[in-house]
């Protein structure tokens, strides 16, 4: 298999070439920002509403990124087509670029632009089949007045936590609560419960990313005529809840069937999130932007 190639600032470079400095500050401060994108079949789904929030959360932390948002378009479907990948997982970084050593990101002279598509790694099947199981976990997500979670940052270290949290209580995912103890999102999945033929996902104030994923599922909802709702709620509303499932780009809709030991609704994946997951498959391949030039 020929090496992968990467958008490295602006030229494309075999995997083994692509290297960013040691003094670049998203490496020495996770001063930066990125985007998990996919591909299927040949369109990128939602390539615009991932590009937004980039530039979004760039403007946010007064990065420039040096390419126009339709360059940046462009440059992610050139890496598809660059490594033929029709059905690819792609991660775009945007790091405040190579600095010195002190904090002061005046001193990174041109932020730096990363883009890798690989080809895509699929959840193993049991997961949409059987469902997960969850725990709620002691790390809080970031207090939003802190750093705003809608800020699709670098610093991921306390969704780095989580993961070791859920890994030593012997489960795949876990729950992250907000900083007042309310269902915040997982460790790189937004977090949805069914109750009573509702749909709800906790509203994006309370910290939770704004997830391209989750606005799908409560386009579909709206499209279906299926009551969705953004409305907090408790690790109590989870137990209780008829069905709860959690999205993602990577894990597009996954079933979550016991959280704390608790096991959700009758123990297997619902009605509601396997019609949810159908509709979502449909639309991840017609809302797509076409891969010019792939095979
Ligand atoms: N929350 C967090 C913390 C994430 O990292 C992700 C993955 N990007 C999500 C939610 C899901 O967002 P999306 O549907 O845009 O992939």
């Amino acid at each position: 298999m020929s090496e992968l190639v990467i958008y490295l600032d602006g030229e494309f470079v075999p995997r083994s070439k692509a290297v960013v400095s040691v003094f670049d500050h998203g490496f020495l401060y996770g001063d930066g920002i990125f985007e998990g994108i996919r591909s299927y079949s040949g369109n990128v789904f939602r390539l615009k509403e991932h590009i937004k929030r980039l530039y979004e959360s760039a403007k946010s932390i007064l990065l420039e990124i040096p390419l126009t948002q339709q360059e940046m378009e462009d440059s992610v479907l050139e890496v598809l087509r660059r490594n033929q990948l029709p059905d690819a997982y792609i991660r775009l970084v945007v790091s405040r670029g190579a600095g010195d050593l002190g904090l002061d990101p005046r001193n990174c002279k041109k932020a730096s632009v990363v883009i890798i598509a690989e080809q895509l790694k699929l959840y193993p099947q049991e997961f949409y089949d059987n469902g997960l199981a969850l725990v709620t976990v002691p790390t809080r997500r970031n207090n939003p007045d802190a750093l705003n979670p809608k800020i699709k940052s670098l610093n991921y270290l306390n969704n780095i936590l989580v993961k070791l949290e859920a890994a030593r209580a012997g489960v795949m995912e876990a729950l992250m609560l907000n900083h007042e103890g309310y269902v915040c999102e997982g460790s790189g999945d937004n977090v949805f419960l069914v109750k009573d033929g509702k749909v709800i996902t906790p509203p994006t104030y309370l910290g939770a990313l704004e997830g391209i994923t989750r606005n799908a599922i409560i386009d579909i909802c709206q499209r279906l005529g299926i009551p969705c709702e953004e409305k907090p709620f408790t690790r109590h509303d989870v137990y209780v809840a008829d069905e709860v499932f959690l999205t993602g780009t990577a894990a597009e809709v996954i079933p979550v069937v016991d959280v704390d030991s608790r096991i959700i609704g009758n123990g297997k994946p619902g009605q509601m999130t396997e019609l949810l997951t159908r509709e979502f498959r449909k639309i991840t391949v017609v809302e797509g932007t076409k891969v010019p030039g792939l095979a």
